[in-house]
């Protein structure tokens, strides 16, 4: 018998026929397995199993639906030339997934052994990483309380899950400048709140801002602080970066932001091509100043989906700030193309930071 603490291991008999490689959509297709784990506040976190993919029962009182606590994570799997498979720094998104469960009142997880047991599921789903130029597999951890109880509590009980789905090339039709609306009236997040968890209700609390921004003729919103609606903070998912009379500039950790790890990855990538990056609090006033000075360079969204996102328009009560032309910078064009051939094994990787899946 297996030990309730040793990973077991359940073959899918039934196979799924795989996406055509040309049409793969976001986040609709899964693999064939599935990795989870339970907690219990007398077991600690127990009985990690592969099996195969399938939906999951819970009790209609599991605190989940009630008081949403849960967290995620979101990291991608890439294909090398070569048909090797290699993961992009995954032990910081085990690490930070850590950060989001204590701020949610949820038990951390032991970093190293989950990273153990994704590349197990990995190796398993293997086939499932796309190799088209642009796609990759999507891997999602998450974490929902499932102790059944009205009580506004942390849970008991923690059920941990990864799932894989297949993506395609965020940008179909070749890397295009973004418009982002600078959104005024709604909130993310505020320092001290839960801004800088990967936690869900952070986002469906941006859908309404989203919707306006969207009807609007924009592709997404960059949310700015909070409290006095001045300083930058992050767009929907990403993180941003300004280019402006030659510096790099990016907003400071300051509790409401979230730490993407495509963000770090690129202040340390500049920082080895000996171009400073300045982390600090940035107005909206001073970027629509530099915007009328003509000198804004470059402004681009960092993240795991799109690596780089450049904007080519910013639209602030009613201004619109065009930069450069609406086309992509050379420096998030060198970025893009660095990291990208850095994931999928095309260059050297210096700095060390991809995991090969053997
Ligand atoms: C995930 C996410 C990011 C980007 O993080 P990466 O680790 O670079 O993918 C930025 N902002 C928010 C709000 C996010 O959820």
């Amino acid at each position: 018998m297996v030990s309730t603490f040793e990973l077991e291991i359940v073959n899918s008999t039934n196979k799924k026929e795989k996406p055509s490689q040309d049409q793969v959509p976001f986040g609709t297709i899964f693999t064939d397995h599935m990795l989870t784990m339970e907690y219990s506040s007398d077991q600690g976190w127990h009985e990690p199993k592969i099996t195969p993919y399938a939906p999951i029962t819970l009790d209609p009182a599991a605190m989940i639906f009630h008081y949403g606590q849960t967290v995620f994570e979101g990291m991608k799997a890439y294909r090398t030339e070569d048909g090797r498979v290699l993961l992009f720094r995954p032990e910081k998104n085990f690490e930070r997934l850590n950060l989001s469960s204590e701020r949610l009142s949820i038990p951390p997880v032991d970093e190293k052994l989950m990273l153990e047991y994704l590349t197990k599921l990995i190796e398993l789903e293997k086939d499932w990483v796309p190799s088209t130029p642009g796609t990759s597999l999507y891997i999602r951890p998450f974490i929902i309380s499932t102790e059944a109880n009205l009580a506004v509590a942390p849970a008991q009980s923690y059920k941990f899950m990864v799932i894989l789905s297949p993506v395609g090339s965020y940008f179909p039709g070749g890397m295009k400048p973004v418009i982002i609306h600078v959104e005024d009236q709604f909130t993310r997040a505020v320092k001290g709140g839960t801004g800088m968890a990967k936690t869900a209700g952070n986002y469906s609390s941006g859908y309404q801002a989203q919707a306006q921004a969207k009807q609007a003729g924009n592709a997404d919103v960059l949310w700015l602080d909070g409290v006095e609606k001045k300083y930058i903070e992050e767009v929907g998912s990403m993180n941003i970066f300004f280019k402006i009379d030659g510096e790099v500039l990016t907003p400071e950790l300051n509790g409401s932001i979230l730490k993407g790890i495509t963000r770090t990855s690129i202040i340390e990538l500049l920082n080895s091509w000996g171009i400073p990056v300045t982390e600090r609090k940035i107005s909206i006033q001073e970027i629509y100043q530099a915007f009328a000075d003509g000198k804004i360079e470059e402004v681009f969204g960092t993240g795991t989906a799109a690596v780089i996102s450049p904007v080519g328009e910013l639209n602030w009560q009613g201004r619109k700030m065009v930069v450069n032309n609406h086309e992509i910078g050379e420096l998030s064009q060198k970025l893009y193309d660095t990291i990208t051939s850095i994931q999928t094994g095309k260059v050297e990787d210096a700095l060390g930071w991809t995991v090969e899946v053997k």
